[in-house]
């Protein structure tokens, strides 16, 4: 469904930003040559404090925004060089985006939420529902695939909105502080469901200001005062024992 590279002898990243700088109108800026890349497969989080950049390079990486300089490419395809129609065009078959408020529609049930990411996916309207009521299935939730947002508890409806994010099976996911408005236990069940999905193979990047969310991640990239200060993996066969780890990033 998704047009993918497939050059066997390099694997290219699903995300590469390249030295990219963010100034604004009046001298900020936000970005100062930031470089990163993204494997397929990879579960990360990028984590800084409040004003760092996080939500500058979130906007980077979901081509929401251009940089002033460098560039950014996503699965080979540099999408500085795209204009508005064909970047939307990617954005809708190569990413999913998950928030922090959620942002599903009121008058829409579940799975018609869900449908809605397919718009752009080019999948035929008569395949939608199925692949819809399948994404609720993965996110624990085929029993409510009839209910409206208002119906559900919070923790239901960032899982409705993460099916949304994984239905037309993107090359990456951008979860904004998907945790942020949820309590503890909602969180964590939020974060397992994560790395379970990651597991079935969904490369996912979840931004986050909070240092116990990165700490379940197998990889951290620190981002602050607009510079990414250090880039820090598990070994593979630590992820398991992260549950519920304490440990922050040292
Ligand atoms: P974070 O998401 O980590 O809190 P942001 O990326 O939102 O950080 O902001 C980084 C810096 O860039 C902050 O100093 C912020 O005030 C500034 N900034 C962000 N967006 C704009 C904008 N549109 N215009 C001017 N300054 C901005
Ligand atoms: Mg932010």
């Amino acid at each position: 469904m998704t047009p993918r590279p497939s050059d066997a002898d390099a694997p290219r990243p699903v995300l590469r930003v390249d030295r990219v700088s963010r100034s604004f109108p009046g001298g900020v800026t936000a970005l100062h040559e930031v470089s990163l890349s993204i494997e397929e497969g990879e579960l990360l989080a990028i984590v800084g404090p409040s004003g760092s950049g996080k939500s500058t390079l979130l906007n980077l990486m979901g081509t929401l925004d251009r940089p002033s300089s460098g560039r950014v490419e996503i699965s080979g395809t540099d999408v500085t060089e795209l204009d508005d129609r064909r970047l939307s065009t990617l954005r809708g078959r190569m990413l999913g985006f998950v928030f922090q408020q959620f942002h599903l529609t009121d008058g829409l049930t579940a799975v018609e939420n869900v449908s809605t990411g397919l718009l752009y996916a080019g999948v035929p309207r008569r395949d939608r529902r199925a692949l819809a009521e399948e994404a609720l299935g993965r996110v624990g939730l085929a029993h409510r695939t009839g209910h409206l947002p208002a119906q559900l508890s919070g923790g239901e409806r960032q899982r409705v909105a993460i099916a949304r994010a994984l239905v037309h099976d993107p090359a990456l996911i951008l979860a904004d502080e998907p945790t942020g408005a949820l309590d503890t236990a909602n969180g964590e069940s939020v974060m397992e469901l994560l790395t379970a999905l990651n597991r079935e193979g969904t490369t996912i990047a979840v931004i986050t200001h909070d240092r116990d969310i990165a700490a379940w991640l197998p990889r951290r990239v620190e981002i602050r005062d607009g510079q990414l200060t250090s880039d820090t993996r598990d070994m593979s066969d630590a992820r398991d024992t992260r549950r519920g780890a304490t440990h922050g990033l040292g």
